[in-house]
């Protein structure tokens, strides 16, 4: 497992192979103008949130008990906030 190896991903707005490391500030991205159309794109994705209809998205995952999902239960470890 060669440390020096750049971790090389793919940009989420265009899709070009693009490194992901310090030498590339707009990471995940492959350039400010990506970036920028991203940032754009995720701002205009928050203000369609669904506040109503759309009844067959997550009918049983909404639930209060449902923690987020990515987040692994918390198993005795209180120390992360
Ligand atoms: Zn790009």
């Amino acid at each position: 497992m060669p440390m020096a190896t750049p971790l090389q991903v793919s940009c989420p707005q265009c899709r070009q192979p693009t490194l992901y490391g310090p030498d590339n500030p707009w990471r995940p991205f492959c350039s400010a103008r990506c970036r920028g159309l991203d940032l754009g794109a995720w701002a205009s994705e928050s203000y369609r949130v669904p506040a109503s209809g759309s009844s067959d998205t997550g009918s049983s995952d909404t639930g209060g008990s449902g923690d987020a999902a990515g987040e692994p239960p918390a198993t005795g470890d209180g120390t992360r906030h």
